[in-house]
């Protein structure tokens, strides 16, 4: 007779580029999943090899509903990500951040889960501490085009503590900065899944205001990695989980051009409004705290997407 409990995983937003991944990694340690989203920006292809393993269940739900489960681990990733796809409806994200936290966090205490939340660096805002640690505040526009996402996140890290404080709600609270990788959707809006299928199509590459801005870009795999040692681990966070290299937006297309095609041109655009000038995370709690920090380039880490993006986009 079996006598060890098995964890039950619910991973919200799992049919998504993160929650995917999240997924493949808990699936491939033998671990139970349910995959919960409402295929917003989710796609079934990318959990499809799952389909039919007893140990995996996929959902078809939105978290502003709430769900009864019995589950032991909540992965609340559910949220589109992208500018161009959370602004798309802008109350939808906010009710998809605030009610969808809320309803995962009164599942978690009836069911006594341990609920890790995948917040953002964008709860700094167009920061003007740089680089950010956990302890800055953040520089938010709240009537902004961004808004929508960056208080949603900001709220949904204030329930988390909430709920901790009076519910004793095991909480891991995860701020994820930009994070790239295979599964990102070609017209996702985000910059590094832009210029690589611009390039594959020989199209000049759209650089937003003179790319002078900032990003600081890790690698989907250190990402998850980081995200299971938060949940594995007694730190609750606010935790930076995230790649300190920084790069100009016009060093990052020129590193792809070069990779892919050096003649292709640069036509600037319009800087989207909010567009946060400089970005990049202080991960000494990850490195002390979790025993985390990222292993893979910008260099390598774009080579594994290129050739992602070259066999699936069609
Ligand atoms: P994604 O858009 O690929 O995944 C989000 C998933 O959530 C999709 O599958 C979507 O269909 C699903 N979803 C959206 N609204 C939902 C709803 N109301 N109910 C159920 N499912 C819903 O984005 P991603 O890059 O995988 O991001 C995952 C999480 O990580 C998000 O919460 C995002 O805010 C956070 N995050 C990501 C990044 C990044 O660089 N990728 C950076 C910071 C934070
Ligand atoms: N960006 C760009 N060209 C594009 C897409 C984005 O210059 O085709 C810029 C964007 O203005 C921002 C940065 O790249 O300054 C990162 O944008 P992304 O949407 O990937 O992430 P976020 O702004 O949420 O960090």
């Amino acid at each position: 007779m079996e006598t060890k409990q098995k964890t039950i995983n619910l991973v919200t937003g799992g049919a998504g580029f993160l929650g995917s991944h999240l997924i493949d990694k808990l699936m491939n340690a033998g671990e139970e999943v349910i995959c919960l989203d409402n295929y917003f920006t989710g796609r079934k292809e990318n959990v499809s090899q799952w389909i039919g393993n007893p140990k995996f269940e996929l959902i078809r739900h939105d978290v502003t509903l709430p769900i009864q489960l019995e589950v032991d681990r909540i992965w609340h990733l559910a949220c589109p990500a992208s500018p161009v796809h959370y602004q798309f409806n802008p109350i939808k994200t906010a009710k998809t951040s605030f009610l969808g936290t809320y309803n995962m966090l009164g599942l978690a205490r009836r069911v006594g889960a341990r609920i890790l939340l995948a917040s953002t660096s964008e709860v700094y805002g167009d920061p003007e501490v740089h680089p950010q640690p956990e302890s800055y505040k953040g520089s938010v526009n709240t009537i902004g085009i961004r808004s929508c996402y960056d208080e949603g996140k900001r709220i949904a890290e204030t329930l988390c503590f909430d709920y901790q404080r009076m519910h004793g709600t095991e909480i891991r609270v995860m701020r994820i900065f930009n994070t790239y990788g295979p599964r990102m959707l070609p017209n996702d809006g985000r910059v590094i899944s832009n210029f690589i299928v611009q390039a594959l199509q020989n199209k000049p590459l759209t650089i937003y205001g003179n790319g002078s801005q900032t990003r600081s870009f890790c690698y989907v795999d250190d990402l998850i990695n980081g995200m299971i040692k938060l949940m594995n681990g007694n730190t609750i966070g606010p935790i930076n989980i995230g790649n300190p290299r920084e790069f100009t937006i016009k060093e990052l297309g020129n590193l792809v051009k070069n990779k892919i095609n050096s003649n292709l041109k640069f036509i600037e655009k319009e800087l989207p409004s909010d567009d946060p000038l400089q970005r990049k995370p202080v991960i000494e709690k990850a490195q002390k705290l979790l025993n985390w920090e990222p292993k893979i380039t910008l260099e390598e880490g774009l080579d594994k997407t290129i050739n992602w993006f070259k066999e699936n986009l069609y």
